[in-house]
């Protein structure tokens, strides 16, 4: 658990971490892009109210030395300009860009510079040409156009220095931004890794189990010293196939084999010789009956054989033949002694409405009558 938690943790903080970052840098480019445009509108306002100062001096020239009326359109024209453009500078200034007082001392000088251009055009109106040249002679708005140049270039100064401040921190979030994003990868990889390599520790472990379990249930059902469906299994085995052969109306034959006078095997040749014993015969009674059919070890010599779709003629050649060839070919142990034993079975089929213990009861009569008829031999339930 403390393998995924860690990490998924880490992933949090760090998804978090971005998203501040991402919230952030989103936030300032907003800032940005606003201060772009404010920046280049304040720079339009002061190129305009340079471009006023002229176009005032172009038109108080023109009136000066034509004094034709004409040329006090450009004039009018830029003292409109200027004053829009000082409405302006004031509305950014409050708004933060350039310094007010700057702005403020660009009021006072336009007012001087045009106080200056207006005496020279009633001069110039009053037909005192003379002393409105004398004006102009003297230079006197000349200070004034220098003040309004140096204040506004003062103020472009000033302004890039912002934009500037707001790129460099601009800079600063992106590579905090890649960084946080490098570090989300590099974590939802390792994640990645350790889900793959838990989900193939979890298969492998499944598959393990798969196998446990197959070979607990397969020791459930086996016998232990012949391989055999043991006792349990044997008798589930007979419960299925009589219901599936009452269902289809087919035949069915149980059979009951015991190995006789098997005391005296063991007596004779030893309990493990009896257990060589018992596992030769349970090969034979496989080896003479059918796919379908199933053996099975009910306990000690005593083995139980299902022969499926097998009516009476049938169930009795299997089972004679099962005796006989035990009965005609010789046991050899390990140690090379041949040992000979015989078997006795006893056969029932399957009457309508039988049940496990009905079939068996049968069976083990029939068996009975074969050990008392005098063993090695087949006898068939009435
Ligand atoms: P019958 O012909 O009447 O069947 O006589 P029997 O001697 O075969 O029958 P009985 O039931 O008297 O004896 C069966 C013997 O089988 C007794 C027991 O010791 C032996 N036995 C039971 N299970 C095993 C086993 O797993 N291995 C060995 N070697 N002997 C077993
Ligand atoms: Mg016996
Ligand atoms: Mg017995």
């Amino acid at each position: 658990m403390s393998l995924f938690a860690a990490p998924l943790v880490v992933l949090g903080i760090m998804l978090t971490g971005t998203s501040v970052v991402s919230w952030q840098s989103q936030q300032h480019e907003q800032r940005l892009s606003r201060a772009y445009l404010e920046t280049s509108a304040f720079l339009t306002a002061t190129y305009s109210a340079e471009h006023a100062t002229l176009q005032m001096i172009r038109g108080q020239r023109g009136y000066l030395l034509t004094g034709q009326p004409r040329y006090l359109v450009p004039y009018r024209d830029g003292l409109n300009e200027m004053d829009k453009s000082l409405s302006r500078l004031l509305a950014f200034a409050r708004a933060g860009h350039g310094n007010r007082a700057e702005v403020e001392q660009l009021g006072t000088q336009s007012a001087a510079f045009i106080a200056v251009q207006e005496e020279i055009i009633a001069l110039a109106r009053s037909g005192n040409r003379g002393a409105a040249m004398k004006i102009v002679l003297q230079d006197r708005g000349r200070a004034a156009i220098e003040n309004i140049r140096t204040l506004l270039s003062s103020m472009r100064k000033v302004d890039g220095a912002q934009l500037a401040k707001i790129r460099a921190q601009g800079q600063t979030n992106q590579s905090k931004q890649r960084l946080f994003f490098y570090l989300v990868s590099l974590t939802g990889l390792a994640l990645l890794g350790l889900t793959a390599l838990s989900l193939f520790a979890v298969r492998k472990v499944a598959a393990r189990e798969l196998v446990y379990r197959e070979q607990l249930r397969r020791l459930a059902e086996t016998d232990e010293l012949t391989g055999l469906a043991n006792r349990r299994e044997l008798i589930g085995g007979l419960k299925r196939t009589l219901s599936d052969c009452e269902r289809t109306q087919r035949d069915l034959a149980f059979a009951l084999l015991d190995i006789d006078h098997f005391k005296r095997v063991n007596d004779t040749f030893g309990h493990p010789a009896g257990d060589q014993v018992i596992r030769a015969v349970a090969e034979v009674a496989i080896a003479c009956t059918r796919g379908g059919d199933l053996v099975g070890r009910i306990g000690g010599e005593e083995f139980g054989i299902i022969l499926q779709d097998a009516g009476v003629a049938q169930a009795y050649e299997v089972c004679e033949r099962v005796r006989q060839r035990i009965q005609s070919v010789p046991i050899m142990l390990a140690d090379g002694t041949a040992v000979e034993v015989t078997v006795s079975l006893g056969i029932a089929r399957r009457f309508e409405g039988d049940s496990v213990e009905t079939i068996i009861e049968r069976a083990d009569a029939a068996l009975y009558q074969a050990k008392h008829s005098g063993r090695d031999q087949v006898r068939l339930a009435a």
